[in-house]
C-alpha cells in the first residue's frame, strides 16, 4: 500500500469497509474520506489559495503523470497551459469569495505538455473556524467526450457543407399529424418562401400534373406498414414562385410507431433537372443515332474494344440477309469472301492492338448469294472519358464503281496502247500551251521524255527556224480557239530532220469549260519528198516532151523550107536531108509516144484501169522478139540472150514485153560505159524468171526497194545526166504484180544490176 495522500489530513490509505452504516468514529471518517478519494475516477486535489498542491490522488497521477511526491507542494500553474494562466486568478478570487466553481471546462497540461480537455469541479475548503484556507479540486479527464463531441460537431458540419454543395434538400413529415418540416435547400428547391407554412398538400399541389400518380404511389407504398417504408422517385414539381418545372429526385424512410402506423416519415431531395435533360438529350441522340444508322444508304457495324461486332444497322442486315444474332461476333465473316476473310480478320485485330481506325476493301456476300465489293472505312470510337471503346464503319457497296474504274483502265490502257501504237505522234497542252501529254510516238521521234516536255514545252524539238512561226500559229489559234494546223522540221533524236504536219483542236472538260489542245503530229517527209518528185517529174516531163517537139519543129520548117524552094537540082541535093529529117523526125514521135503511153498507162495504173488481154504465149520467144526491137535503138550495145529452157506464161504478151523493154533500156541507159546486156531465160518449178543484166553504175542498197515507187529516180550527181521520169520501173512493177509475178533487183552501187521478172508458168 502506497502512501498517497500528504496532507495534513490523510496519512495512510485506509482499507475500504463495506460493514453495516454505524455512527463513525473520526478517524475512521478520515479513512473513508481518504479511501473514497483514492477509489474516485476522477483527479481529486487540493491546494493552497496560494496555488501550492497539498493534496493528489491516484488518478490525478493517472491523469497528468505526476506522482503525488513529485508534485505536492509544487504550484498549481504547472498544470495550466500558459494562455490559461489568468483563468487560475479568476478561480481563486471566486473561491476567496465561498464560491464554488462547477463544471468548468478547460484544459490542462499533463506531465509530459498533453493537452488534456477537463471538468473541474473547485470547491473552497475551510478550517474550523470557517476562515477559507484551500481549494480542493476535481478534475474530470473529459478529453475523449471532448473528441467524440468534436467529431460529432466535425461529422454534423461536414454533412451540412455536404448538403449544402449537393443543394440536398431534407424533408420531415409526420403523418399523424399531417406536420411537414422542409430545410432551407428543400424549400428552396420548391421556390418556397422561408416563412410560408407547408403542409402535405402544398407538397402535392406542386407535384407536376403527369407525375401526380408516381408520387401519390411512391408515398403510398412508402407509408405502407407491410412495406420497408422505402421511397425512392423522380419527378417534376412545379416550382412555387415562377411555375418553373423541374425534375428532381425524393428518397426517403417512413418509420413507423408500436401500432404500425407511420409516425414520422424523413427523407431528402435533390435536383436533377439538368442530369434529367442531359439524359434526355442522350436519349435523343442515341435515338438520332439509331433512326440515322439504320437509314443510312451505308453499312453500319460497330465493335467494343474487344473483338466482337455488335451493332449492325438495317442497311447492312438488308444487303447480307442476315439477322443481328447471325451477325454478332465473328458472324459477319461468314459472308465475306473466303479469300478476302483472312486479310479482313488480320486487318481488324492488328487496328484493334494499335486502337487506330483503317480503310480496306472486300467481297461481302450480298443475301441473293452474289459477292460485292464494299469499301469498309473504320474509326476509333472513345467514350467519354476518352478511352478508346471499339470501332464503327461505315461500307459502301463499291463494287459497280470498282468494275467501271476497272473499265475505265482498261479503256485508259487501250487508248494508252493505241497512242502508243500509233504511228502519228499525239499531245495535248492545258489552256496555257503547255504539254500536258505527248505519246510514246513523239517521245521516240524526239528522245525527250514526258516530263521534259512539260517543263520546257514542245518547241524545243522544232528546228530553230521554224519555232517562232510555229509558236505564233499556235497562240493565234489559241486565242480564236480555233483549229491549229501548222508543217514545220523537227530535229529527230537520229539527227535526221523530218518534216511534221501538227494539226490541233481545242478540247473542253465535262463542264464544257475550254480545257486546252489536243493534237497529232504526222511525218510527211515521205509525203514531201513524194511531192517533191512530182514536181521534179512535172518539170522533167515538160522538157522531155519539149526536146522532141522542139525537134519535131525544127525539122519541119527544114522540110517546109526545102518544098518552098523547090527545083529538081535542089530536090536531089536535098534528098539526103530530107531522109534523115523524116527519120529524126518519126524517132521523136516514137519517143513522144512512148512518153505519152508511159504518162497514160501511170494514170490508167492510179485510176485501176490497166487493161489486160490475157492469152498464153511462149516467155522465150517474146523475149528474143522484144530484144530484137530494142536492138535497133543501141548501136553501143550488144544484148545476148542465154535461154536454157523456156516455157508458156498465161498473160498480156504486150505489157509483159512493155515491163523487158523498160528493163532493157534501164539497163542500157545506165551502163554507158559498158557494151553489153546478158538476158537470161530460166524455168524453176513453175516459174519462169527473165533475168537482165547490165555492167552499169548499180544501184545504192538503200534504194533499191524505192526505185520501184512512182516518180523515184536515184538521187546524186552522175544519176542526174540520165533522163527519166522515174515512172519506168513502177509500171513494170504493176504489169509483173498483175501477173502474179514478181520483179526483184540485186545489185551493188558501181556493180551493175540485175533486174528479174518471175512468172508464173502456165
Ligand atoms: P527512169 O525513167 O528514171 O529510168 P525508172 O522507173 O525506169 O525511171 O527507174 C527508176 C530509177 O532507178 C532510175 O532513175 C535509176 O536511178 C534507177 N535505175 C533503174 N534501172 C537501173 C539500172 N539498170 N542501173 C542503175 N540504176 C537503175
Amino acid at each position: 500500500m502506497q502512501s498517497t495522500i500528504t496532507s495534513g489530513q490523510l496519512h495512510e490509505e485506509q482499507p475500504y469497509s463495506t460493514g453495516p452504516i454505524k455512527e463513525l468514529s473520526q478517524e475512521e471518517k478520515l479513512a473513508l474520506l481518504a479511501a473514497i478519494v483514492e477509489s474516485s475516477g476522477d483527479a481529486i486535489i487540493s491546494k493552497t489559495l496560494e496555488g501550492i498542491i497539498t493534496s493528489w490522488n491516484n488518478t490525478a497521477e493517472r491523469i497528468f503523470g505526476y506522482t503525488a511526491n513529485e508534485i505536492i507542494g509544487r504550484s498549481i500553474a504547472l498544470l495550466i497551459p500558459p494562455e490559461r494562466l489568468n483563468e487560475e486568478t479568476t478561480i481563486i478570487e471566486r473561491l476567496k469569495r465561498g464560491e464554488r466553481v462547477e463544471h468548468f471546462e478547460t484544459q490542462r497540461l499533463t506531465k509530459d505538455k498533453r493537452l488534456l480537455d477537463i471538468s473541474l469541479t473547485i470547491s473552497p475548503v475551510k478550517d474550523s473556524k470557517g476562515r477559507i484556507i484551500g481549494a480542493s479540486k476535481i478534475a474530470r479527464n473529459i478529453t475523449e467526450q471532448k473528441e467524440a463531441e468534436r467529431g460529432i460537431k466535425e461529422n454534423e458540419e461536414r454533412l451540412r457543407m455536404a448538403i449544402e454543395s449537393t443543394q440536398l434538400g431534407t424533408w420531415e413529415y409526420f403523418p399523424l399529424e399531417g406536420k411537414l418540416i422542409w430545410s432551407e435547400e428543400c424549400r428552396k428547391l420548391y421556390g418556397a418562401p422561408k416563412d410560408l407554412e407547408l403542409n402535405y398538400s402544398f407538397f402535392s399541389d406542386h407535384v407536376h400534373p403527369d407525375d401526380k400518380e408516381l408520387v401519390q404511389e411512391g408515398v403510398s407504398r412508402a407509408l405502407d406498414p407491410g412495406g420497408e417504408g422505402n421511397y425512392d422517385i423522380q419527378y417534376r414539381i412545379l416550382r412555387y414562385n415562377d411555375k418553373q418545372s423541374r425534375w428532381i429526385r425524393a428518397k426517403g424512410k417512413a418509420f413507423f410507431n408500436a401500432a404500425q402506423q407511420a409516425d414520422r416519415f424523413i427523407g431528402t431531395v435533390v435536383d436533377i433537372n439538368d442530369e434529367k435533360l442531359r439524359e434526355q438529350e442522350l436519349k435523343d441522340s442515341v435515338e438520332l443515332f439509331t433512326v440515322m444508322a439504320n437509314n443510312v444508304p451505308a453499312m453500319i457495324w460497330m465493335s467494343g474494344n474487344d473483338k466482337f461486332h455488335d451493332y449492325f444497322n438495317n442497311t447492312w442486315l438488308e444487303f447480307t440477309g442476315r439477322n443481328v444474332e447471325q451477325e454478332k461476333n465473328e458472324g459477319w465473316l461468314q459472308s465475306v469472301h473466303p479469300e478476302d476473310a483472312p486479310r479482313c480478320l488480320e486487318r481488324f485485330s492488328k487496328a484493334l492492338e494499335e486502337q487506330v481506325g483503317f480503310y480496306s476493301e472486300y467481297r461481302l456476300k450480298r443475301y441473293d448469294g452474289e459477292y460485292r465489293w464494299v469499301a469498309d472505312n473504320t474509326v476509333s470510337r472513345y467514350n467519354p472519358t476518352g478511352e478508346f471503346a471499339g470501332f464503327i464503319s461505315a461500307c459502301i457497296d463499291i463494287d459497280d464503281q470498282k468494275r467501271f474504274n476497272e473499265k475505265i483502265k482498261e479503256s485508259e490502257l487501250l487508248l494508252k496502247n493505241i497512242s502508243n501504237a500509233s504511228p502519228v505522234a499525239l499531245w495535248m497542252t492545258d489552256t496555257d500551251a503547255q504539254s500536258t501529254f505527248v505519246n510514246e510516238t513523239w517521245i521516240e521521234w524526239t528522245g525527250i521524255p514526258l516530263e521534259a516536255h512539260v517543263e520546257s514545252g514542245w518547241q524545243e524539238c522544232l528546228v530553230e527556224e521554224d519555232r517562232t512561226a510555229t509558236s505564233n500559229r499556235f497562240m493565234d489559234a489559241l486565242q480564236k480557239k480555233e483549229k491549229f494546223s501548222s508543217e514545220f522540221r523537227i530535229r529527230r533524236v537520229d539527227g535526221e530532220i523530218r518534216w511534221c504536219l501538227s494539226e490541233g483542236y481545242p478540247y473542253y472538260d465535262i463542264n464544257n469549260a475550254f480545257a486546252g489542245y489536243a493534237g497529232s503530229v504526222t511525218d510527211i517527209t515521205e509525203l514531201k519528198k513524194m511531192e517533191q518528185r512530182k514536181d521534179d517529174f512535172i518539170q522533167m516531163a515538160s522538157h522531155e516532151l519539149k526536146t522532141p517537139i522542139t525537134s519535131i519543129k525544127g525539122y519541119v520548117q527544114l522540110l517546109l523550107s526545102i518544098y518552098n524552094e523547090w527545083s529538081d537540082e535542089k530536090l536531089v541535093s536535098a534528098s539526103t536531108t530530107v531522109k534523115t529529117s523524116l527519120q529524126t523526125i518519126s524517132k521523136q514521135v516514137a519517143r513522144l509516144t512512148r512518153l505519152v503511153s508511159e504518162l497514160l498507162d501511170l494514170s490508167r495504173i492510179e485510176s485501176g484501169k490497166l487493161e489486160m488481154n490475157m492469152v498464153e504465149f511462149d516467155l522465150g520467144a517474146l523475149v528474143v522478139e522484144t530484144v530484137e526491137d530494142v536492138r535497133h535503138t543501141s548501136a553501143h550495145h550488144i544484148i545476148n540472150i542465154h535461154q536454157q529452157d523456156s516455157g508458156t506464161v498465161f498473160g498480156d504478151r504486150d505489157r509483159i514485153s512493155q515491163a523487158l523493154v523498160n528493163l532493157l533500156t534501164n539497163a542500157i541507159k545506165y551502163s554507158p560505159d559498158a557494151d553489153k546486156v546478158d538476158v537470161y531465160v530460166e524455168a524453176d518449178n513453175n516459174t519462169l524468171t527473165v533475168r537482165v543484166k547490165d555492167y552499169g553504175i548499180g544501184i545504192d542498197k538503200k534504194d533499191q526497194q524505192k526505185i520501184f515507187d512512182r516518180f523515184y529516180r536515184v538521187e546524186g550527181k552522175s544519176e542526174q545526166t540520165y533522163p527519166g521520169f522515174g515512172i519506168g520501173l513502177f509500171i513494170a512493177s504493176e504489169i509483173v504484180q498483175r501477173h502474179n509475178g514478181s520483179l526483184t533487183v540485186e545489185s551493188e552501187k558501181g556493180k551493175g544490176a540485175v533486174f528479174s521478172i518471175s512468172l508464173p508458168a502456165s
